[in-house]
């Protein structure tokens, strides 16, 4: 468990990541993704914390396993979710949508469409603590696999994010932090951001410490996805003068194929 301002990351099964936010005044305590139930439970009982709320970004089980013995456990903790995947997801209390705002005392969550990695994904901002709850699609570094989304929609997805301010931090649903700044050092990010998280990355993983919270900024001069619109990324890319809608399809095929 370690704690980056107001977000408390949790890391679960292999290479996942469950997060809190916490309210001292109201006592909501506010949960996304629950890969699994014990590493969450441990954190809520060592801060003292009594869990509210879920939020659920997508239906994988890796992302909503831990539901069903979180809320044996705190029976009052409710559960939001798409609407659009509700056939799909545990039991919602709440269905919500994109444009929808979830209003709990440690703030607002604004529900964004993230559609790509599945069709009904969604992802949660909360400006209070300018953080971008993204699930399995942004990620740092990268973005996630396209199983029932097209490159077209994960492309939308990122350029809504793309819309934050740059001090954003990217809380995303897996670490895959390593291979995909492997990856994306194929695509022409900036020199020096680039080399300062070569090497903060072994630092990280030898104090056991999270690979997310990284910033929009940052990820502007890194991550390939947020800029596929740039002509050195198109040329390295091999498509040269194409339209960033291509140009990042193509990003996505060769990461597949790596
Ligand atoms: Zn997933």
């Amino acid at each position: 468990m370690h704690t980056q301002d107001a977000v408390t990351i949790i890391r679960c099964l292999s290479d996942n990541y469950a997060y809190l936010i916490h309210d001292a005044g109201s006592g909501d305590t506010i949960l996304i993704d629950a890969p699994e139930a014990a590493p969450i439970q441990a954190a809520l009982t060592q801060q003292g914390w009594s869990l509210t709320h879920i939020l659920l970004t997508h239906h994988h089980a890796d992302h909503i396993d831990g539901v069903a013995a979180l809320r044996d456990a705190y029976p009052q903790a409710q559960v939001w979710g798409a609407a659009a995947d509700a056939h799909r997801l545990p039991p919602l209390d709440h269905s919500v949508g994109p444009g929808d705002v979830i209003d709990t005392g440690a703030g607002s969550f604004a529900v964004m469409d993230a559609p790509g990695h599945t069709v009904g994904h969604v992802a949660f901002y909360l400006a209070r603590a300018q953080a971008l709850f993204s699930g399995d699609s942004l990620m740092v570094h990268g973005c996630g696999r396209l199983f029932e989304g097209t490159a077209q929609q994960m492309f939308d997805t990122i350029a809504g994010f793309a819309a934050l301010p740059d001090e954003t931090r990217i809380y995303s649903g897996h670490d895959y932090a390593k291979a995909n700044l492997d990856f994306a050092a194929r695509f022409a990010p900036d020199a020096q951001a680039l080399a300062l998280r070569v090497a903060e990355l072994p630092r990280l993983a030898e104090a056991g410490a999270p690979t997310v919270g990284v910033t929009l900024g940052d990820e502007r001069r890194l991550n390939p996805y947020l800029r596929a619109h740039l002509p050195q990324v198109a040329q390295a890319a091999g498509m040269p003068d194409s339209p960033a809608e291509a140009v990042f399809a193509e990003i996505r095929q060769q990461k597949d194929n790596a």
